[in-house]
């Protein structure tokens, strides 16, 4: 049964988390959307504190009850969604690994994703592509078996990576038998300095924008046998019963990352939804129109009571898909749900908050039009709200509904 009262340690990490993000993240955000760059001396004091960690990811992804992590996120988020994404980023390539790759490669890589306090490392989960985004079971990256050498030859060209190309540790999926689209798909890890992988342009983004997303370019690259997540013997016997088959139900690899991880999206988009109601209904209560608060207005108060039921309906999802995601399994989509409730909610509040700021709202001077250009991603990545909507009418329908 789930329980959302948070446990001691719960509650400790949450004040733990939230310390920090009033005290380095956020007072560092405007600089670093401005500057458009990777925040690195940020990150380095979250894991100068163990913030930004493999031991703390891991440990998150070991709490039973499945609320640490959006928790931690929750606050992150709320200092900024930038850094936010700067310090989450690896977390992806992590999950790509824990989702397809044996203990033994899980311990030796996640790691490496993130280096230590001394000297940081980043990882990058590389999907998506120029012409496969939603779509991710057309996927054109090809990876070869090269029997003479144990290797694997990788081409292709991955779009909007998070962390893409400055990243330490890539996590590629790719075609190993396009015929058989999403059920031809291994992935694959990219050691630090391989040969043949580059990045290409860096984007120029709306948002989020202390967060690095550029194309990856693989140009014949070659890795090890042991580079294969979850071993050659299991791929082949995967792509047998597909083969077989004709339609196997097994998941993609890449999907049964994004639906592990979508209550944490939620939860970014959640802190980020959290940030501009507080902020819009202190100052709904400090700016005087027409001689009263502007709160006393319904037109604005209600705009606030909105915010607050929505806000807390998105909690209430996301901490139910977390506790589902480690207790029994989503059944009707609930991971989906949290991050389309979460995100579209993230949306409506900062454009409403940019809305009770009147004209000071619209201007850099104050954080609300920044909180509203990163919320945006969040309907977009890790699955458009469309997507989301498509899996929870599948799972609620049991129709392959198109
Ligand atoms: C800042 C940023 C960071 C990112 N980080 C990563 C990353 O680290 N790793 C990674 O692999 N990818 C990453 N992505 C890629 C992201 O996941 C894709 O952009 C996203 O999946 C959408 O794909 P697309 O852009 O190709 O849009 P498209 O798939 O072309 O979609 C365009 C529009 O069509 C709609 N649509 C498509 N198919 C359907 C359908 N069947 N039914 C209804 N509507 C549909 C979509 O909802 C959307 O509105 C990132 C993207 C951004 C912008």
């Amino acid at each position: 049964m789930a329980d959302f009262a948070l446990n001691d340690d719960q509650l400790q990490i949450q004040s733990w988390v939230h310390g920090f993000a009033e005290d380095v993240i956020r007072p560092a955000a405007h600089e670093w959307d401005e500057r458009e760059e990777f925040p690195y001396p940020v990150v380095q004091e979250a894991a100068k504190i163990g913030l930004y960690g493999w031991e703390f990811l891991m440990n998150s992804f070991g709490d039973q009850t499945g609320l640490t992590l959006p928790v931690a996120i929750e606050e992150i988020f709320w200092g900024d969604a930038g850094i936010g994404m700067a310090i989450m980023g690896s977390a992806l390539a992590a999950a790509g690994l824990s989702g397809n790759g044996t203990p033994e490669q899980v311990m030796e890589w996640v790691p490496q994703c993130y280096g230590d306090a001394n000297k940081i490392q980043l990882g990058a989960f590389c999907v998506s592509e120029p012409d496969a985004g939603s779509d991710v079971s057309s996927l054109r990256t090809r990876a070869v078996y090269d029997q003479a050498t144990d290797e694997w030859v990788i081409n292709g060209t991955k779009a909007w990576i998070t962390n893409g190309g400055i990243a330490d540790i890539h996590v590629v999926v790719a075609a190993v038998e396009p015929d058989l689209k999403g059920r031809g798909q291994a992935s694959f890890v990219i050691p630090p300095a391989t040969k043949g992988l580059s990045q290409g342009q860096k984007y120029k983004k709306h948002g989020i924008r202390a967060s690095h997303t550029a194309e990856v370019v693989l140009d014949d690259v070659r890795v090890p046998g042991r580079c294969l997540l979850g071993g050659k013997e299991k791929l082949d016997a995967k792509l047998a019963r597909a083969r077989e088959r004709g339609h196997s139900g097994e998941k993609q690899p890449a999907m049964a990352t994004f639906e592990a991880t979508r209550p944490s999206v939620g939860a970014q988009a959640l802190g980020i939804a959290r940030a501009a109601y507080e902020y819009s209904l202190q100052y709904a209560k400090e700016r005087h129109a027409f001689g009263r608060p502007i709160i006393m207005n319904q037109a604005i108060a209600f705009k606030l009571a909105n915010m607050a039921v929505e806000i807390d309906a998105s909690r209430l999802l996301i901490w139910r898909a977390a506790w589902l995601a480690r207790n029994g399994g989503f059944k009707n989509g609930e991971g989906s749900m949290s991050k389309y409730k979460a995100s579209e909610t993230a949306v409506r509040v900062t454009e409403d908050a940019i809305q009770i700021l009147g004209g000071y709202g619209y201007t850099r001077e104050y954080p609300v039009e920044r909180w509203h250009r990163d919320a945006k991603i969040h309907t977009i990545f890790e699955g458009t709200s469309e997507i989301q909507q498509l899996v929870i009418a599948r799972a609620i329908s049991g129709l392959r509904i198109e």
